[in-house]
This record gives structure tokens, C-alpha cells and sequence, in this order.
């Protein structure tokens, strides 16, 4: 297992979990999800807490990184 350096700004984002929004298809932390009552943060998008993944299974997918870019654009099945 890789690890990062304790102080490292990278490092608090690897600890942190992330939904993907089956709506939006956008990646927010869980704590943005949070902070808008489990419903998806993005500004005008409809998912609830229903549509949301947990970042790792939309990796299990299509491989994408380990930390999302928050905000971005991550469809389900990209163009290969
Ligand atoms: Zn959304």
C-alpha cells in the first residue's frame, strides 16, 4: 500500500470518501453531501441520496483515479 507523507495536502483528499451522482454524474465529497441534507451538492442537480455512489464502485468500473476531481465531469462509461 502506498502511503503519503504525514503533512502532505494530497493526503487529507486519500483519507477522504467521495459519492459519484448518477444525475450529475460529478464526484463531491461525502461531506458536501452531507452538508445538503444527503441530497447531491451540485448547484441545480436533482440527485438525493438515492442516485449517489460511493467513489470506489465507479472506479470499479471504468478505473478512475483514486481521488476524484471534485466538480468534474466523470461519466459512467467513457468513450474509450
Ligand atoms: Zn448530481
Amino acid at each position: 500500500m502506498e502511503r503519503c507523507e504525514a503533512g502532505d495536502p494530497g493526503s487529507e483528499n486519500q483519507r477522504k470518501v467521495f459519492y459519484w451522482c448518477l444525475h450529475c454524474e460529478r464526484a463531491h465529497s461525502a461531506e458536501a453531501w452531507d452538508r445538503n441534507d444527503g441530497g447531491c451538492p451540485y448547484p441545480g442537480c436533482d440527485g438525493s441520496a438515492w442516485d449517489r455512489w460511493p467513489w470506489r464502485r465507479l472506479r470499479a468500473v471504468n478505473g478512475y483515479s483514486r481521488v476524484p476531481e471534485l466538480g468534474a465531469y466523470y461519466p459512467l462509461y467513457p468513450d474509450k
